[in-house]
């Protein structure tokens, strides 16, 4: 049995960064905010179901890769709308400008793009389950609690 209310769609869920199981418990301790101490720290099981979100020691490792194609992503974005408005040319530092800017874009979403990676990594990683209520959380048999966060 489904529960009554509808539930967070997937995009919700990772933007959000909510646990993708219940997708109701939040995956980080704390909201993202200006002050960015502590903002990575994750809760080690979702507050709603319990899932764990360091499900394998050095589980988070891959999400550099995500936030650098994301990086990439954004940079073709900002790259084709500066040449659009803007433009480019040889015989001034437009290129150059453009290459400071979005520097520092992708600096200020840093934050973002590290908490919105972990919450992407992990959604591939444990599916929805919309009767997480009646069924037993999964096992975990890869956990290390000597090496969590040890990478
Ligand atoms: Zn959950």
């Amino acid at each position: 049995m489904s529960d009554v209310r509808p539930h967070r769609s997937y995009l919700a869920t990772i933007y959000g960064c909510y646990c993708p199981r219940c997708r109701e418990g939040k995956l980080f301790e704390r909201p993202l905010s200006f002050r960015l101490r502590g903002i990575m720290k994750m809760n080690e099981r979702c507050p709603v179901c319990g899932q764990i979100t360091d499900i394998e020691v050095g589980f988070y490792y891959g999400t550099g890769y995500v936030s650098y194609f994301i990086g990439i992503f954004i940079s073709l974005a900002t790259l084709i709308t500066w040449w659009l408005i803007i433009g480019f040319s040889f015989h001034d530092n437009r290129f150059v400008y453009w290459v400071v800017c979005n520097s520092l874009f992708l600096a200020s979403l840093q934050p973002f793009l590290m908490r919105f990676s972990r919450s992407l990594w992990l959604s591939w990683f444990v599916p929805f389950d919309p009767d997480w209520k009646e069924h037993a959380l999964p096992g975990h048999e890869r956990i290390n609690r000597e090496q969590m966060g040890n990478w």
